[in-house]
C-alpha cells in the first residue's frame, strides 16, 4: 500500500505530516509522489494562509477524476482547514473518504481502515481528549524529512486572541506537555543522531504555564518533578515561576544536542529568565524571533496583542543586551483594518529602532472566522499597501544587509543542509543566527564546518570553506517513540 502526502502552511502542519507519516509506515504503507501510485491521499490543510480553502476544493476537484478510475483509492482530509469546515468538507467533497480534525491526528491510520468499511467519516473533536496522543503529534511514531534536526512540540493551542488570527479557534486552549516526557524524547533524539531541535508551540514562552496552575498550592513530590522538571521543584516545594526559560536549559544540556532553536516567543511572555538562559546555554542559538506586527499601539490594542511599541522595545533591548551577538527576526502586517499613514510610520520608526536581521512581512487578509475579517469598513486599499509593503522592504532591508554585513571576514560555525536550491555545485547551510550561507565544497546534510564569510547580500551570505569540523552523526536505528 502506498501513500501520498501533501502539506499546506506552517511548521506545526509540516510536523503533524511527519507523524501521519510515520503513522501509515508504521502500518506497513510506503511513501509516493505520484497519484496514480498511491493508495491513499493524504492532504494536511492549513486555513492560516491565503485562499487555503480554494486551493484545497481545487486539489479535491483534481482528485476526483482518479477516484473515479480507481474507486478503492482513498482520499483523507486533516489538519486546520478540516478542523474549521467540519462536515463541509465531506459536503462539498463526496469523493472524500475521511475528514478528521487537529486533535484527532494519532486515528489517521485507523480512520482509513474504518472508512473501507463503513463509507465516509467525518471525526472532528472539539478538544483533545487524551492528552497523551491526541494533543502532542511529538508522541507519536515519525518520519523525519531530516536526520539531523528534528521540531519537538511543547505545547498545543493558544490562550491569546489576535484579532487576525484563526490559530485559537481550531488548535483549542494552550497545554503543555509534561516536562519529563519532553527531555526523555530529546534525549531519544540525540541517540537517534539529532543534533539540533527546534522547540515548536504557537506562544511559547508561556510553556507550562497550565501546569504550574495545575500543581498549584502543593509540596513537590515525584509527580511534580515529572511534570515541571527537577529546576521548578527544587527544594521540595513549588515555585512561582514558567518554566521555558527551565525547559531550555534542560533540553540545551542533552548530550549530543549542539544546538536548541525556538519558535515563536510572544513578546508580552518574554522573560528576562528567558533571555538569561538563552545567553548561558551554549547550545542555545543566539536567534530570536520576536512577532511585532505592528508599530502603532493603537493598532496594537485592536490586534490584541498585549504590548505596546515601548514595552516591545524594551523588551528586544534587553535580549540585545543580554544575549551576546544576537540576531533578530520578526513579523509584520501591512494594512490592518484602520491602519493610517500615522500608525503605519510608527511601524517603519520601530522596524528602523529594531534593527531586524530578518523579517516576515504580510499585507493583512482577512481569515474567516476571526473577529478582523468582520472589520470590512476598515480594509486598507491594494495600492495603499503595496506602496507601504514596499517602505517596509528598504527599512528592513537596510538593516539586514549592514548586520550581515558586519560578519564579513568572521569565522561562523554552519551546520549544512545540503546543495544550494539554485547551483547544485554550492552547498547552503546556517549559522547559529540562522543566517543562510553558501559556499564551495562537498558535504553532507548534518556537517558542521567552519566557514569564512566574504560577501554580504540582505537576504544571505557568501564563504569559503576552512575547516570540516565534523560529517553527520551517525544514527543508532533506535525507535523514536517518547510518551
Ligand atoms: S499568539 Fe496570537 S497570533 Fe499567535 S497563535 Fe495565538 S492568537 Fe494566533
Amino acid at each position: 500500500m502506498k501513500y501520498l502526502l501533501r502539506t499546506y502552511g506552517c511548521q506545526m502542519n509540516e510536523h503533524d505530516s511527519e507523524r501521519i507519516a510515520g503513522l501509515l509506515e508504521s502500518e506497513g504503507y510506503e511513501a509516493t509522489t505520484e497519484v496514480s501510485e498511491a493508495d491513499v491521499v493524504m492532504l494536511n490543510t492549513c486555513c492560516i494562509r491565503e485562499n487555503a480553502d480554494n486551493k484545497l476544493y481545487a486539489a479535491l476537484g483534481d482528485l476526483k477524476a482518479e477516484k473515479t478510475k480507481r474507486p478503492d483509492m482513498q482520499i483523507a482530509v486533516g489538519g486546520c482547514l478540516a478542523q474549521k469546515d467540519k462536515d463541509l468538507v465531506g459536503q462539498k467533497a463526496g469523493h472524500v473518504d475521511v475528514v478528521f480534525g487537529t486533535h484527532n491526528v494519532h486515528r489517521a491510520a485507523e480512520l482509513l481502515q474504518e472508512s473501507r468499511e463503513q463509507g465516509q467519516i467525518v471525526e472532528i473533536l472539539e478538544a483533545a481528549v487524551d492528552a497523551e496522543h491526541a494533543a502532542f503529534p511529538s508522541a507519536l511514531p515519525e518520519k523525519r524529512e531530516v536526520d539531523y534536526a528534528a521540531w519537538v512540540t511543547i505545547q498545543i493551542g493558544c490562550d491569546n486572541s489576535c484579532a487576525f488570527c484563526i490559530v485559537p479557534s481550531v488548535r483549542g486552549p494552550e497545554i503543555s506537555r509534561p516536562f519529563g516526557d519532553l527531555v526523555r524524547e530529546v534525549e531519544h533524539l540525540a541517540k537517534d543522531g539529532v543534533s539540533e531541535i527546534t522547540l515548536l508551540g504557537q506562544n511559547v514562552n508561556s510553556y507550562g504555564r497550565d501546569i504550574t496552575l495545575k500543581l498549584g498550592g502543593r509540596d513537590a513530590d515525584d509527580f511534580d518533578v515529572h511534570e515541571a522538571g527537577e529546576l521548578w521543584t527544587s527544594g521540595g516545594r513549588r515555585r512561582g515561576r514558567p518554566l521555558f526559560a527551565d525547559l531550555l536549559r534542560a533540553t540545551g544540556e542533552v548530550p549530543g544536542i549542539e544546538r536548541v532553536r525556538f519558535t515563536s516567543p510572544h513578546p508580552k511572555d518574554l522573560r528576562e529568565d528567558t533571555i538569561a538562559a538563552m545567553a548561558e546555554v551554549d547550545t542555545v542559538c543566539n536567534h530570536l524571533h520576536f512577532p511585532l506586527q505592528s508599530g502603532s499601539d493603537e493598532i496594537l490594542k485592536r490586534m490584541h496583542r498585549g504590548y505596546t511599541a515601548e514595552k516591545y522595545l524594551d523588551r528586544l533591548h534587553a535580549a540585545y543586551a543580554g544575549i551576546d551577538d544576537l540576531a533578530v527576526s520578526t513579523d509584520i502586517i501591512i494594512g490592518f483594518p484602520g491602519e493610517t499613514e500615522e500608525h503605519f510610520v510608527k511601524t517603519l520608526e520601530v522596524a528602523a529602532e529594531a534593527q531586524y536581521d530578518s523579517a516576515y512581512t504580510f499585507v493583512f487578509s482577512p481569515r474567516e472566522g476571526t473577529e478582523a475579517a468582520e472589520f470590512t469598513d476598515d480594509f486598507i486599499p491594494k495600492e495603499v499597501t503595496k506602496e507601504r509593503m514596499e517602505r517596509l522592504r528598504r527599512v528592513i532591508e537596510r538593516s539586514a544587509a549592514q548586520k550581515n554585513e558586519a560578519r564579513v571576514g568572521r569565522i561562523e560555525e554552519v551546520v549544512v543542509e545540503g546543495p544550494s536550491r539554485k547551483n547544485e555545485g554550492v552547498i547552503s547551510g546556517r549559522t547559529r543566527q540562522n543566517k543562510l550561507v553558501h559556499f564551495d565544497g562537498e558535504l553532507k546534510a548534518g556537517s558542521l564546518a567552519m566557514v569564512e564569510i566574504t560577501q554580504a547580500k540582505s537576504h544571505y551570505l557568501m564563504g569559503e570553506l576552512r575547516e570540516v569540523v565534523r560529517g553527520p552523526r551517525t544514527r543508532t536505528k533506535i525507535p523514536v517513540i517518547a510518551g
